[in-house]
């Protein structure tokens, strides 16, 4: 079975962002230590929209300039290290600024790309798989949809095939949650995975240009949240987030997911990680042809870098960890 290690790479989209010290450069070292120990290659998904807006300011802001500087820098050893960068957008840094002390996220209205018109959708795409195409010196061919808000995906079909985007992993089956600016609903996506697909995500059809590798997805009870929550509040050192922003709200999450079982990622951020063994396990005796796990580099905790660490020494030789580059 293929294994895709992937990272959304990017800082937080709350009232405070965070550094790209803490929420990005110093955790992505450590998962590139652990994919160099393990020879285990891994995928970021790297946030453009960032490069994007920092470019714009750095001339008035070194601070800034600084920023790209590092980031971009990192992105390179990713690509030598043999780990893998493809395309993440968050739109709604076309809105936001950097107020000479810090980001100001604008991302109520602004947060999905069907929040844009189809033209500035079209710019969007554009400038932003050229700009990481530029850094990494190769083609990105595979997609993440920033918050998982990958449909509607006909404002995106042509460009995408245009540019030769072929596959997308920003699905998870069973998932939804629509409140605030998220807007998704993967229940009832085919099981299959890989899937062709053409004008959404949400069906196969198999003729179509492009290939969704869905995230996994796992059904945690809310005795495993609780766990979550408490452990972060007992035991910070091992448990508080590497990153130091705050997240977006999501309207009525919690109490959603402490009350009733709900389908969220296979990932490897804090104690989610816990679950990767058994959730392998499970795709391992149901013989799919592959498994994503989503992570974050913001979202790591030292008791999740741990995990990985043993789940790696686990199943470096029963699985093959994949990147899109290498499958395409
Ligand atoms: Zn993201």
């Amino acid at each position: 079975m293929d294994i895709f290690l992937t990272f959304d790479y990017e800082l937080f989209f709350g009232s405070v962002t965070g550094s790209p010290e803490k929420c990005i450069l110093h955790p992505t070292e450590k998962l590139l230590e652990l994919a160099s120990k393990h020879q285990t290659p891994m995928v970021f998904f790297i946030d453009v929209g960032y490069l994007i807006a920092l470019e714009k300011q750095m001339d008035e802001f070194p601070i800034l300039q600084a920023d790209y500087q590092k980031v971009v820098q990192q992105i390179k050893d990713i690509v030598a290290a043999k780990s893998d960068v493809q395309l993440h957008i968050h739109p709604h840094w076309e809105k936001s600024y950097y107020d000479g002390q810090k980001w100001i996220m604008v991302t109520k209205g602004h947060y999905k790309l069907s929040d844009f018109s189809q033209d500035e959708v079209l710019d969007i795409v554009r400038r932003y798989k050229s700009k990481l195409d530029e850094i990494s010196g190769r083609k990105s061919i595979a997609f993440r949809a920033g918050g998982w808000c990958i449909e509607p995906f006909e404002i995106l079909e042509k460009i995408f095939m245009e540019l030769g985007i072929k596959f997308d992993t920003s699905v998870f089956p069973g998932g939804h949650f629509e409140s605030g600016e998220y807007d998704f609903d993967f229940r009832g996506v085919p099981t299959k995975n890989p899937y062709t697909f053409q004008k959404t995500t949400l069906q196969e059809d198999a003729n179509g240009f492009f290939k969704e590798y869905a995230i996994g997805s796992y059904r945690y009870s809310p005795l495993f949240y609780w766990k979550l929550y408490i452990l972060g509040r007992l035991n910070p050192k091992d448990h508080k987030s590497v990153g130091d922003g705050f997240a977006m709200s999501q309207p009525g999450r919690k109490k959603q997911v402490l009350t009733n079982f709900t389908w969220n990622h296979a990932s490897t951020d804090g104690f989610y990680a816990t679950k990767m063994k058994t959730i392998t396990n499970i795709a391992l005796r149901k013989k799919e042809e592959n498994l994503v796990f989503i992570g974050h580099p913001k979202g790591c905790t030292l008791f999740a870098f741990k995990e990985l660490d043993q789940f790696l020494s686990e199943f470096k030789d029963r699985c093959h960890f994949q990147t899109f580059h290498s499958i395409q």
